[in-house]
């Protein structure tokens, strides 16, 4: 059989600092993947700068080699729709295609891993974190906080699993029918259906460099992940103002016990109060809907996801 040709996928925005040392480190498990056999030939890594104001992209010009690509995207356009371009790009002339974050948090040795299960039928492999150790303790409460809520909120993902997996070409060209702009992969590979499986990994500290998700970046990431995954806050709306009705069917019970008693009701604390209460909860109810109908506000317009400024092979 063949070898199959891998494509290595590695966003990077800003990521100067860290990239050689990326490079030198992927470059040299390819090439031992290669003269093992394990994949073809024609394997490559694909950098896609995703917009860098830095000197991402010249770096990844100067690591040119036959088996380096660099595709130059025209903006930022954020890690989610620069990984998708990558992958785009790949499933053309690749079997199968690894993503991976330029920092290398996640341990590069996990991808030979990750090709024997696509060797022996797996169409999709997750690399899942052992442990968090290495993250900030922010970083990891949030981050678990998160999957908690995905799950209770109805989204299907896999628990501690980022965007470091394997796909095969055609889970890629299945993914790629997806034509959503907000687009949230981790949630999305799940819901291709093929067969899948696991390789766990220890996720180490960023090698150089700060982190490009902001604490805005990973909070949008998370409205998007419940929005095109759940419609439950839409729903929970609805029991808010339920459990609204009755306490202010309470209050009226109350009133009127307190007049026929005889007793005036003490009047402008509580309901001033209440005022700003009830008017507070609406608006954040209101957002809620804001936050779907933008979304469907930007889906309908069906702007492409990215444009490719430089293809370098
Ligand atoms: N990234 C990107 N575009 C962005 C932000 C991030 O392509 O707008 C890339 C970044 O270069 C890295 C990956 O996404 O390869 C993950 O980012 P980072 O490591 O900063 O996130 P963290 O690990 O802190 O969640
Ligand atoms: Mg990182």
């Amino acid at each position: 059989m063949e070898n199959s040709t891998l494509a290595i996928v590695v966003p990077c925005f800003n990521e100067e600092a860290v990239l050689p040392q990326t490079n030198e480190r992927l470059a040299s498990l390819l090439n031992a993947m290669i003269n093992d056999r394990q994949v073809g030939e024609g394997s490559y890594i694909l950098y896609v700068d995703d917009g860098s104001r830095d000197n991402t992209w010249s770096l990844i010009e100067r690591c040119g080699g036959s088996h380096v690509r660099g595709l130059k995207l025209a903006g930022n356009v954020g890690h989610q729709n620069a990984l998708m371009a990558g992958l785009e790009t790949a499933r053309l002339d690749a079997d199968v295609t690894v993503s991976i974050d330029a920092d290398l948090q996640d341990d590069i040795n996990a991808i030979p891993e990750m090709i024997r299960k696509f060797d022996a039928g797996c169409d999709i492999v997750y690399g899942v974190r052992r442990s968090r150790q290495a993250d900030s303790f922010f970083k990891r409460t949030t981050a678990q906080a998160f999957y908690r809520f995905m799950t209770n909120m109805g989204a299907k993902s896999v628990y501690n699993h980022a965007d470091f997996r394997l796909m095969s070409r055609r889970a890629v060209d299945a993914l790629c029918q997806y034509d959503e702009r907000n687009l949230y992969l981790r949630g999305l590979v799940p819901l291709l259906g093929y067969q899948t499986d696991t390789v766990y990994y220890d996720r180490s500290e960023r090698q150089s460099g700060k982190s490009k998700y902001t604490f805005g970046k990973m909070l949008s990431l998370a409205v998007d992940g419940v929005t095109s995954f759940s419609v439950k806050p839409l729903r929970l709306i609805f029991y808010l103002g339920a459990v609204f009705l009755l306490i202010s069917l309470a209050i009226l019970v109350y009133v009127i016990v307190a007049l026929c008693k005889g007793n005036g009701v003490p009047g402008w604390a509580s309901l001033m109060l209440s005022i700003w209460f009830v008017g507070g909860c609406m608006l954040m109810c209101l957002s809620v809907l804001a936050a779907y109908v933008g979304r469907i506000y930007t889906e309908g317009k069906h702007r492409p996801r990215y444009h490719i400024e430089k293809y370098l092979k």
